[in-house]
């Protein structure tokens, strides 16, 4: 019965695609593997905040004796004040009428879309959005259709020879995209629902929360339009340092969401201490600007050297930078290379980007200081100076 397993395994196993958890330590910024200490470059934990014990002594200090299960859904006996109190700091962030919460970052995306879209919905989506978002479209099961990423133009010609034929129609993307750094231009986006009347705009800006905007509340707000998104998805597990997940919208779309939303009404709400960890969190972010101002030095002087020095292709504009080396063996061998030499960078390869396009990605945190920028500068350099060589 079990023979298909282990064959399916040992066919990732031939193909170097077999994935397993790494074995790793925590400390700080740094991650220890196999005796080594490196500087961890791969972190989702933008700001640095999961790493600064005295906020989390604050938290502690300060929390009151809070459950760390809901016991139940939110509609049951899982809700609790601290989860109101959440939604409406967010909603008053953003200044709009309300804010919902979910389990995670992929509840909200799989859950959202099948409940808002019906028999006469279509889904247009940036090739390139989060797989959270493809099973959410999945689970939909409405007709739907990919743009070429961040191409706006093959866009405008969907929407022209099929809009019409639908009720409504959604516009998926993300604003900040994981693999290339680069970003949705919303404003075009938003332009298309003054075109269309019946379009709704769905933005997750998982990448985005923390990072951009003067209050760090995601691209919409640094491009100046959140009041036109229908959906803004944010998540807490990246630059927020917690759990769980939000959507901001329309007070219609929270009530209809309650009533609909499957993972929602199906699944144990968060630990109210958890919630309460990102209300605390929350409150503090909005003030990080520093933070922001610092990550995007570091971010734009490492890309700049990318692009400037190593002479490779950027097409990011964010703190999420691509080396991009095309060939699976070699980048693998970078990887290793900066690893030996204190980096905790990792290779990413076909299927999860286009064919020759392997590359390194940096993700950048506000941890990250500009002697360790200039350090890892200098590695890549030698890296890069030892290939060519090989190369002749
Ligand atoms: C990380 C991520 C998610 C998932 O969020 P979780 O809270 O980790 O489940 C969803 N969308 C995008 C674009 C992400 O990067």
């Amino acid at each position: 019965m079990t023979v298909y397993f282990a064959q399916k395994l040992n066919e990732l196993a031939a193909i170097g695609q077999q994935r397993a958890f790494p074995e790793i330590e925590h400390t700080g910024k740094w991650i220890e593997q196999a005796g080594n200490k490196l500087l961890n470059l791969s972190s989702n934990d933008y700001l640095g905040l999961a790493t600064e014990t005295d906020l989390m002594q604050q938290f502690l200090s300060e929390v009151q004796d809070l459950p760390l299960t809901s016991s139940s859904s939110r509609l049951l006996t899982g809700n609790f004040p601290i989860y109101n109190q959440l939604e409406q700091t967010i909603a008053q962030d953003y200044q709009r009428e309300a804010c919902l919460l979910f389990n995670s970052g992929y509840h909200a995306n799989i859950g959202i879309l099948p409940a808002i879209c019906h028999r006469h919905t279509l889904i247009v989506a940036d090739k390139l959005v989060h797989a959270s978002l493809i099973d959410g479209i999945r689970l939909a099961e409405c007709k739907w259709v990919r743009y070429r990423h961040n191409d706006y133009q093959h866009l405008a010609q969907i929407l022209e020879k099929q809009a019409a034929a639908f009720e409504q129609v959604i516009i998926v993307t993300e604003s900040v995209f994981s693999m290339d750094g680069d970003c949705a231009d919303l404003a075009q986006l938003i332009h298309f629902k003054q075109q269309y009347p019946n379009i709704l705009l769905y933005v997750d800006e998982a990448h985005a929360v923390g990072v951009f905007g003067e209050k760090g509340l995601g691209l919409a707000e640094q491009q100046g339009c959140i009041a036109e998104i229908d959906f803004l998805v944010g998540t807490f597990g990246k630059a927020l340092a917690s759990m769980g997940a939000f959507v901001v919208c329309d007070q219609l779309i929270k009530n209809y969401l309650i009533n609909t939303m499957r993972p929602l009404i199906f699944s144990t709400a968060l630990p109210p201490f958890n919630v309460a960890w990102s209300h605390f969190i929350w409150q503090k972010v909005t003030t990080l600007t520093q933070h922001r101002q610092h990550l995007a030095q570091i971010s734009q002087q490492l890309r700049a050297f990318i692009q400037d020095e190593l002479q490779q292709p950027m097409p990011s504009s964010t703190n999420v930078v691509p080396y991009i080396i095309g060939d699976n063996q070699a980048t693998v061998t970078v990887a290793q290379q900066l690893q030996q030499q204190g980096f905790y960078a990792l290779p990413i390869r076909p299927p999860t980007v286009p064919k020759g396009t392997a590359r390194i990605r940096f993700s950048l945190t506000a941890a990250i200081n500009t002697e360790e920028i200039a350090q890892l500068m200098d590695v890549l350099s030698n890296i890069e100076q030892q290939r060519c060589k090989e190369a002749n």
